[in-house]
C-alpha cells in the first residue's frame, strides 16, 4: 500500500512532508493559488482578486447588514417587533447559507478562515 493513497489533500500533505518541500507560500482567498506576497499583510494574489472579493462582500453586505442588525436587536424575533425580527433572522440565515454554498462551489476560502487571516494581519474594526 502506498503512503500516497487517500484523498488528494492527504496525499499532497504526505508527499510534501516526506520530501520536505511543503509549500509555505500563502494562498489567495479568491482563487486559492499560492503566491509570493509583495508586502506584509498582503492577503490576495492580485488587486483584481482583492477587488473581486471586496466587491462581492459589499454587495452581500448591503442586503445582509440590515437583516443581521434587526435579527440581533430583536434577539432573532424574541424581543420587540417579533414578526420583523424573526423574518429578518430567517432571511439572514438563508442568505448566509447561500453565500457559503456559492463560495464553496467557486473554490473560495471560507469566511472564518478569511477573518482569521485578517485578524492575524492586524485587522481591528473597533
Ligand atoms: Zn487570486
Amino acid at each position: 500500500m502506498s503512503l500516497l493513497q487517500g484523498p488528494p489533500e492527504t496525499a499532497r500533505h504526505d508527499a510534501a512532508s516526506i520530501s520536505g518541500t511543503a509549500d509555505t507560500r500563502p494562498d489567495c482567498p479568491e482563487c486559492r493559488a499560492r503566491f509570493v506576497p509583495r508586502h506584509p499583510g498582503q492577503l490576495f494574489c492580485t488587486a483584481a482578486h482583492r477587488d473581486a472579493w471586496n466587491n462581492r462582500q459589499t454587495v452581500r453586505g448591503r442586503v445582509l447588514t440590515p437583516l443581521v442588525m434587526v435579527a440581533r436587536e430583536t434577539r432573532n424575533g424574541t424581543r420587540g417587533d417579533r414578526v420583523t425580527g424573526a423574518r429578518a433572522a430567517s432571511q439572514a440565515a438563508t442568505l448566509m447559507q447561500r453565500h457559503r454554498d456559492e463560495d464553496r462551489a467557486a473554490g473560495r476560502l471560507s469566511h472564518p478562515e478569511y477573518l482569521a487571516r485578517r485578524y492575524r494581519a492586524g485587522f481591528d474594526p473597533l
